[in-house]
């Protein structure tokens, strides 16, 4: 019996475990479909975004809050170790309110975050004249917006790029190509069989399979109903430098091109973009900055977020297979640094992170008790 733990999934979250595990003297196998797979991972919008995450859930806003004050030292690490600069950078992040209506429901949701056990991680209102200190370009119906100074944003292709070299530079051994299929007990260890009909043995798995993670978990008597919400996101040809603060909606990367778009629609397994949705964005990117007027539109795209019922993690261990544990979040960015430098050497322990209790799947299972 080998004595690896199997990480099944290379994407952002898989590869951040990886990276942990391999710290804490794990000897690690990546099991990853790869490109014929749904991959969040490398179409997403780069925001490492406090505000916002966890409202109602002061677990998870501690657990976000957390990824964030890590994040500065992780980068750097990173760029130390692997050479490659994710372009990570922690401004303070604005979302930005298109009228009165829309500035007081807003205002309404940060008081709800302040005054909840933890706080707000920092953010406040802000008016008109805070945001165009900053951020000069903004539209003439901008009145308010709500501020972070913990928010930021990087290139998330180079950040999975520098976890997979970071990994394999410790040793963590990548197996792109193999889908796993079933996961059962064998002797002392566990036993992970691949639709190519190869088979993987572990002292333990950490399932991280993204969309993947709710078929594999059931196998294993965990409930992890996770489902596909699409989101679309738009990139100009690259602009003068004039965003230097990420909006919810909007961040302009370090070449210049801006990227906008945040829509989360129920559309299934159906990752295409749609003319319906590019025109909101583009509408909504002009109220913000009208100056994108001008700017020639390069690409568009469309990727599956990875929700969960309430939106909030997934971290926990199989009630069958104790060596199991499952980890997956709608946002694998921002909770990259905390998932390498806490959950990943935390699950090599054996052991759930104790301030992620609240993340247990058992949580999904409370309306079906209720209606039996
Ligand atoms: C449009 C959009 C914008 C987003 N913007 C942000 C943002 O700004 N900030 C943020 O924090 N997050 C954002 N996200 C979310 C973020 O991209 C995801 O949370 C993150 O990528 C999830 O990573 P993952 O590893 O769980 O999943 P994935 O990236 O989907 O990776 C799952 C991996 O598992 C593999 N896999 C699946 N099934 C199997 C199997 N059976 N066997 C082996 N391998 C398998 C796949 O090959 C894949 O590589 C956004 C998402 C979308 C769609």
């Amino acid at each position: 019996m080998t004595h690896a733990t199997i990480v099944i999934g290379g994407g952002l979250v898989g590869m951040a475990v990886a990276n942990g595990l391999a710290d804490a003297g794990h000897e690690v196998v990546v099991l990853d479909e790869g490109d014929d797979a749904f991959r969040a991972s490398i179409g997403n919008a780069g925001l490492a975004w406090v505000q916002g995450k966890g409202r109602g859930a002061p677990a998870y806003a501690a657990w976000t809050r957390l990824s964030a004050d890590l994040w500065p030292e992780f980068a750097e690490s990173l760029r130390a170790e692997t050479g490659i600069d994710i372009e990570f950078s922690k401004p303070g992040g604005f979302d930005l309110c298109i009228g009165d209506a829309d500035a007081e429901i807003r205002s309404r949701k940060v008081e709800a975050l302040q005054r909840q056990p933890g706080g707000g991680n920092g953010v406040v209102m802000v008016d008109r004249n805070f945001v165009k200190e900053r951020v000069p370009d903004i539209g003439e119906r901008v009145v308010a917006a709500s501020w972070c100074p913990e928010d930021g944003y990087l290139n998330p292709l180079l950040l999975l790029r520098a976890l997979h070299r970071r990994a394999a530079d410790r040793g963590v051994s990548y197996r792109p190509g193999v889908r796993a299929e079933r996961i059962a007990p064998a002797g002392g260890g566990i036993r992970v069989d691949a639709r190519d009909g190869t088979t993987f043995v572990g002292a333990a798995i950490v399932i991280a399979a993204g969309l993947g993670n709710a078929e594999l978990c059931r196998q294993v008597g965990l409930n992890v109903p996770v489902r596909p919400v699409r989101g679309q996101i738009v990139v100009t040809a690259r602009q003068p430098i004039f965003l230097r603060h990420p909006t919810s909606t909007i961040r302009q990367t370090a070449v210049g091109s801006v990227m906008f778009g945040n829509s989360e629609e129920e559309a299934g397994f159906e990752p295409v973009t749609t003319g319906g949705i590019l025109a909101r964005h583009a509408e909504r990117a002009l109220l913000e900055f009208p100056r994108l007027a001008d700017a020639a539109v390069v690409r568009a795209w469309a990727a599956l977020r990875i929700m969960t019922p309430d939106g909030r993690p997934v971290y926990d261990r199989s009630p069958t297979l104790p060596n199991v544990f499952v980890a997956t979040c709608h946002s694998g960015v921002t909770l990259a640094a905390v998932h390498a430098r806490v959950l990943g050497p935390a699950l090599g322990r054996g052991e759930i992170p104790p301030q992620c209790a609240a993340f247990a799947s058992a949580r999904f299972d409370v309306p079906a008790a209720l209606g039996t």
